[in-house]
């Protein structure tokens, strides 16, 4: 394929008529359908390295492609270079050592196969074919952060390339200031090749409770879910979800199942229980339980919010749902003994995340979806105490860092990307 821009010696240029350039631009959220003059398949560091100086050489806007679950298709640049990082995938695990090394394309459900190989986990989100790279970045929730901690929480150290096309490594004794600007700061400060995390026993097993309850029962309901969740083992993360007038409410174990049997019924008395699921499946089968349901073909769109607390009047809004799908999962344990200071992801006093999404196919209906979700979200803005910057979809960085945090974020980004290179990203602006 000829290209009016010059090529690089050894990296693997993709452009719009080659095999291969529709999958690499093709992101989770259907809506999403953006063309790059041309995609930089990474295989290794230096490739990545050799990508952002191209880049920089042809003022190519950059975007960096890892799992492409950002819901904005940050990841593609409409006439830019994409970094495409999917061929880095490999997991490399030290089961006496307890860590692994993740190169910075790979998928959660790589790093968790990898893993449990050995009984090992560390924190990763719901859906297996999120990526590590973005998930970990802004933070990254799942099943067990109440008993070790986020994803960032977990990263030993990181090695990036940096605006200027520089390989530089990141943990608490090298460059500890961007150490602490990658824990929780997005893809700000450079492209990270590996993330190297801290495994933790588990072992295999796990289980997911679900309840339902007649719908004039819902606002006692969910009281009663509050008040339980405040004294809940770490082992559990309460769920619930909303739709319409349907609520239920659960939580999912990493564990031993058979310790659940007290918590169970706990659930069973905070109302009259319509039906209920009870299901033991291995860690790996509740990585990925979600899959499909989160497929990709869908037109997507959502809104996020922090609670800090989940009032009765916070309750009464939540329920008065239009009929699109909400969700709530708890924080707490872990992730809130880490000391706010500690690293630039903020918000670790909130009690729940909530989400509210919604997906469809035909594009004539994409205004009517967008508004209701809006709406909705809007309607829960006052109780609402921030957001999860990975949930951002439009709205200002200010919901995901304080002043203070953002302050200081904004310092680092100027000492590591003063022109702002890396800017398709939940952006940070340099200090002009
Ligand atoms: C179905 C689904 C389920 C989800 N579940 C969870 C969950 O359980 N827990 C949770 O915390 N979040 C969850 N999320 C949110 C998720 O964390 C974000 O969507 C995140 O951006 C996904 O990262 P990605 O690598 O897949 O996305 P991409 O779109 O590939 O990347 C998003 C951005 O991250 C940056 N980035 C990615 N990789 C790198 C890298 N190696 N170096 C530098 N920058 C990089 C880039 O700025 C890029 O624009 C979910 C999202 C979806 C769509």
């Amino acid at each position: 394929m000829t290209s009016t821009l010059p090529q690089p010696a050894t990296l693997a240029l993709l452009h719009a008529s080659d095999p291969g350039y529709d999958e690499a631009r093709t992101v989770w959220n259907a809506m999403v359908d953006r063309r790059p003059a041309v995609v930089a398949k990474c295989h290794c560091t230096e490739d990545v390295a050799a990508a952002v100086r191209y880049a920089r050489t042809n003022d190519l806007e950059i975007g960096v492609r890892c799992g492409g679950h950002n819901i904005a298709g940050l990841a593609v640049p409409d006439g830019g270079l994409m970094i495409d990082l999917t061929p880095m995938n490999e997991v490399r695990v030290d089961p006496d050592r307890q860590l692994a090394w993740v190169q910075g394309g790979a998928l959660l459900g790589e790093l968790d196969r990898a893993a449990q190989k050995f009984g090992l986990a560390t924190t990763a989100g719901n859906v297996s074919h999120t990526g590590v790279g973005g998930l970990t970045l802004g933070g990254g929730m799942g099943w067990l952060a109440r008993q070790f901690g986020l994803a960032c929480d977990n990263v030993a150290s990181y090695q990036l390339v940096t605006a200027d096309g520089e390989v530089v490594r990141a943990s608490a004794t090298e460059n500890p200031d961007l150490f602490w600007g990658l824990r929780g700061g997005g893809g700000n400060f450079g492209i990270v090749t590996e993330f190297e995390f801290r495994l933790h026993h588990v072992g295999t097993r796990a289980l997911v409770a679900d309840f339902t309850y007649p719908v004039d029962e819902g606002f006692d309901v969910l009281r009663g879910w509050r008040e339980l969740n405040a004294v809940a083992p770490r082992q559990a993360t309460f769920t619930a979800s909303i739709k319409g007038d349907s609520l239920s409410v659960g939580f999912a174990w990493v564990g031993d199942p058979a310790e659940t049997t007290e918590l169970l019924q706990s659930f069973r008395d905070l109302g009259t229980v319509v039906a209920e699921s009870i299901e033991e499946l291995s860690y790996l089968t509740l990585q990925s339980r979600d899959d499909s349901i989160q497929g990709h073909r869908y037109r997507r769109y959502w809104k996020g919010h922090y609670f800090k607390q989940l009032t009765d009047d916070a309750i009464r809004a939540l329920l008065r749902n239009p009929g699109v799908g909400a969700s709530l999962q708890a924080y707490g344990g872990a992730i809130a003994d880490v000391p706010d200071t500690e690293a630039a992801f903020s918000h670790r006093d909130t009690l729940f995340e909530f989400v509210t999404a919604t997906r469809w196919e035909d594009p004539a209906d994409d205004a009517a979806r967008i508004a209701t979700i809006r709406d909705y979200a809007a309607s829960l803005d006052q109780y609402a105490g921030g957001a999860y910057l990975n949930t951002l979809n439009g709205e200002t960085i200010k919901r995901a860092f304080p002043p203070a945090k953002l302050a200081r974020l904004t310092d680092l980004k100027t000492a590591y990307d003063p022109t702002n290179i890396f800017h398709l990203n939940q952006n940070i602006r340099p200090a002009s």
